[in-house]
């Protein structure tokens, strides 16, 4: 037996490759990426532009597998959290953050789009991570979130999604190239359009991934999540931070800023007498000054079997004091969807089968 290709697994350049190998004209490559990417097609026979052979052609030499919309979860607060079903049956989750204008007319539409099954870097206050890693997703899973959820926001806010942050279930930087290819796909003008910079990629720090996103000048946001501003808090955490501490990150993130010229964001979950004093705030301060940046400080929403608590408003206005005293620039986030369990470090499938791979101890 053959095996089919995923055409949403491909990014442009490959989709084109396989349209030339069959002979095709290039427009014909265009029209397929659109049915894939921009109206989320689930089948060849969707694709009415295409002559009634083509698709019978391409039914024979290729598949289309991306993420099916299963339940969806809405918040009073307007946030909605999306789970999509995999071709495998694992499942994803991502989140519409919706703000809004005094007169309660949507503003940003924000997605929180997945890149993995699950994650490997078991940072301790983060249920995805207490998963562990299952798999990658492929290019189409991810955009197939985020093409689902604007059909939402479409029918829900009337306007489309206005921005993408990938910080969802996963560690987008471990999953490199589906992640790049999906926010290539997701701005380019047949895709979704939306400008690189209301695109933002997040990575707990992975400094040869950091370097290399540097290197090819990858044009949307860096967010660093950072959550402690010393090695041996960083370290208490993020497991991660003992292979790549603060130091190294350092030297990516400078290296970063030299190619790119463009700030990046630091995302910093308050935890209630562990990261909250004058003390990290001063560090947080020296880290936020080693390039042009923003700090979001995220008031965290707890999780079962999670020891660390949000921060009491009090330590975090003194918090926030001092930050900005030490020059930061720095706005508190308060986590969105908390009663759906959408918040920031909330995600995680519990019918998920098993443990995936972790490097949590
Ligand atoms: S915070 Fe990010 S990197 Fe850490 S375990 Fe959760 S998903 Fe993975």
């Amino acid at each position: 037996m053959t095996t089919r290709i995923n055409l949403s697994a491909l990014n442009k350049h490959e989709l084109a490759g396989f349209c030339e190998e069959l002979g095709l004209k290039r427009y014909r490559s265009d029209q397929l990426f659109q049915w894939i990417h921009h109206k989320h097609a689930g089948s060849f026979d969707e694709m009415t532009n295409l002559p009634k052979s083509l698709r019978g052609q391409l039914a024979e030499k290729a598949e289309l597998k991306s993420a099916t919309q299963a339940t969806v979860s809405r918040s009073r607060d307007g946030t909605i959290k999306c789970l999509f079903r995999l071709h495998d049956d694992k499942l994803v989750e991502a989140v519409l953050i919706p703000e809004f204008f005094e007169d309660g007319v949507a503003d940003r539409l924000t997605v929180c789009v997945s890149s993995q099954v699950g994650c490997v870097f078991g940072c301790s206050f983060c249920a995805t991570g207490r998963m562990g890693l299952f798999r990658n997703l492929t290019t189409g899973e991810i955009t197939g979130q985020v093409m689902s959820i604007n059909t939402i926001a479409e029918a829900e806010y009337g306007k489309r999604i206005t921005n993408i942050v990938y910080m969802g279930m996963g560690e987008p930087f471990h999953n490199y190239g589906p992640v790049v290819d999906s926010a290539e796909i997701l701005s380019d003008p047949l895709g979704l359009d939306l400008s690189p910079r209301r695109i933002t990629i997040s990575t707990v720090g992975l400094t040869r991934q950091i370097h290399e996103y540097a290197d090819q000048k990858r044009p949307w946001n860096l967010a660093i999540s950072l959550h402690a501003a010393d090695d041996e808090k960083r370290n208490k955490i993020m497991p991660i931070n003992e292979k790549l501490d603060l130091s190294a990150l350092r030297k990516s993130i400078q290296h970063y800023h030299k190619m790119m010229h463009q700030p990046v964001t630091y995302e910093y979950l308050l935890f209630d007498q562990f990261n909250d004093t004058p003390e990290d705030a001063r560090k947080l301060a020296r880290i936020a000054h080693w390039v042009p940046s923003k700090v979001n400080i995220i008031m965290y929403n707890s999780v079962d079997g999670v020891t660390l608590q949000r921060a009491k408003e009090d330590r975090l206005d003194h918090f926030m004091s001092e930050l900005t005293r030490q020059g930061a620039r720095a706005t508190v986030r308060r986590s969105r969807g908390d009663d759906i369990d959408a918040g920031c470090g909330q995600l995680a499938i519990r019918e998920q089968d098993g443990t995936g791979k972790t490097m949590a101890k």
